[in-house]
């Protein structure tokens, strides 16, 4: 039997379910990880969550997530950079080594400008990561999101990013919804290997056709991805951390939870 000690599931992926259900059904089922998203924070505050996942035997992965750092506007950007600061305190009092961060764009500004201004956003938040030792992961996002959730959707630019800034407290996440069409994608992966800022692997599948540009992400399996060959050069790169499970889709979050995520782990042993 496939070891599951490296999946890891995002509290989104399986959104209907409270964080103490989850953190339950994903200990039941030997999953090795979470991935804790902010909306799934409970009331209890993200302290006791850290404790709840790890008394169940789990490893709390990241904390999802950080960013969304540019705006026309200089008092949104500065509100931007409080928030991301609240976040770092809440992934350090979760007990999430990473942060991931979904830095943003703003539509009355090109694409450019926001990256410039993501830029200054990880720069400012940088010193109270590296105070917390709390790691950031830039994701790049498809460029079908580059029109309001970031204007850095290639991991070239991702890769620039980072070595631009240069920091062991800052890397990328390589998210295969995302970047599986790029055809720089193996060599850019290699390039993280090369300065060792690979810091996250998120795997799902893009369903042909996707019926919803944001809720319609598929389970591996189900679609054009090639997940066993971009995890190959993701380990060749040095990466051994959690293969991450983040499904966002209408469709799975309509069904039992419990069934779905038999789904995933059976998905998981054939497909990652
Ligand atoms: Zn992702």
């Amino acid at each position: 039997m496939k070891d599951l000690s490296r999946l890891c599931v995002h509290t989104i992926t399986t959104r209907p379910w409270p964080l103490a259900r989850a953190v339950e059904a994903f200990a039941d089922a030997s999953i090795g990880g979470m991935t804790v998203w902010r909306d799934a924070v409970p009331e209890e505050g993200p302290q006791q969550a850290g404790e709840r996942i790890r008394a169940a035997g789990l490893e709390v992965v990241s904390y999802c997530r950080g960013g969304f750092f540019p705006h026309t506007d200089a008092q949104k950007r500065q509100a931007a950079i409080d928030d991301n600061l609240a976040a770092l305190d809440e992934a350090a009092a979760l007990g999430a080594p990473l942060l991931v961060l979904v830095c943003g764009a703003a539509p009355g500004q090109s694409l450019e400008r926001s990256r410039q201004q993501i830029r200054a956003g990880i720069e400012a938040i940088l010193p109270r990561a590296q105070a917390l030792g709390v790691r950031l992961a830039i994701e790049p996002l498809h460029p079908m999101y580059a029109d309001t959730r970031s204007a850095i959707n290639t991991l070239r630019q991702a890769n620039e990013m980072a070595e631009a800034i240069k920091s062991p407290y800052l890397g990328v996440a390589v998210d295969v919804y995302h970047l599986w069409w790029d055809p720089e994608l193996e060599h850019q992966i290699a390039r993280c290997g090369e300065n060792a800022h690979l810091f996250a692997f998120h795997v799902c599948d893009w369903r042909v056709p996707t019926r919803d540009l944001l809720n319609d992400r598929g389970l591996m399996g189900e679609g054009c991805i090639n997940i066993r060959q971009i995890r190959k050069w993701v380990e060749d790169a040095g990466f051994d951390g959690f293969h991450e499970v983040e499904i966002f889709s209408m469709h799975y979050w309509n069904m039992d939870q419990a069934i779905f995520l038999k789904q995933i782990v059976q998905a998981y042993k054939e497909h990652v």
